[in-house]
């Protein structure tokens, strides 16, 4: 995978003296993305997460989502990720209206993706898909539910998340589940063969690395965990690498709450 660090990161004014929100453009071998917030802050406030370091803000609009997309649109295909900043199930109404105006818009959008918590994951079913190709990736990390709920502290309908995906899982081309993999928090024998039960075997898990305004914290031990996964019948994707780069390139120190 490739980075494009000239793309990375944007720093925005959503409004004269308001909120600053991180846009990334990535360029990976064979395809763009662009990753942009649906909220200002978050209210899922995972403990590993810079957000969690600021009061969340408020939902972004439909137009500001689009002013944001329109700004940074590259020209040629590019997937339209909404996995930036924020939890997209506690903002459906405002990213349906952006994916409608932007499937009229001309843009060369080739895609869709929704990252979410499962804040409200009876809402999952309402994410819009329009005419697009739609992958949804999950934020686990930890599939034990009281570990869970103690890691991403306002997520107490975790339980019923995997019912909820299965249910309208035809809706996506992809589904991959994402776990930041950190020591001593998520990475017990029980945790990884928690991980290897949870959900379809069909959905993917992707290992990452923890990202800090320090840099990645690569697990030592997350090769030896995929294999471990592969072995339960999981398929398996480790970053390190953008992870770093990520990092180095600062984006997280922007991800800034002026209020
Ligand atoms: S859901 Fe995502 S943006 Fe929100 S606190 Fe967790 S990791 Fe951060």
């Amino acid at each position: 995978v490739n980075v494009d660090l000239r793309h990375i990161p944007v720093k925005r004014l959503i409004d004269k003296k308001a909120y600053e929100v991180p846009v990334l453009s990535i360029n990976t071998t064979g395809q763009r993305i662009l990753s942009i917030p649906t909220q200002i802050g978050c209210p899922v406030k995972c403990k590993f997460c810079v957000s969690s370091e600021q009061p969340f803000g408020r939902n972004l609009t439909a137009d500001e989502m689009v002013r944001l997309v329109t700004a940074h649109a590259p020209g040629e295909p590019f997937l339209l990720s909404f996995t930036g900043e924020g939890e997209v199930t506690a903002n459906i109404p405002n990213v349906t209206k952006v994916v409608e105006q932007l499937s009229r818009s001309g843009l060369p959008i080739g895609g869709l993706r929704f990252s979410t918590s499962g804040l409200a994951p009876w809402r999952i079913k309402e994410l819009p898909t329009h005419q697009y190709l739609t992958e949804l990736q999950i934020s686990l990390h930890a599939a034990d539910l009281e570990k869970r709920a103690n890691i991403m502290c306002d997520t107490p309908h975790a339980l019923y998340l995997a019912t909820y995906v299965s249910l309208c899982e035809e809706k996506f081309c992809n589904i991959r589940i994402n776990y930041v993999l950190q020591a001593g928090l998520n990475d017990s024998e029980d945790d990884i063969a928690g991980l290897a039960a949870w959900g379809d075997r069909k959905w993917s898990i992707t290992l990452n690395p923890l990202l800090t305004s320090n840099g990645a914290i690569v697990h030592e031990r997350v090769d030896e965990i995929a294999d471990q996964l592969r072995a339960a019948g999981r398929m398996v994707h480790v970053f390190k690498s953008v992870g770093q780069e990520l990092c180095d390139a600062d984006i997280y120190t922007n991800l800034t709450y002026k209020s």
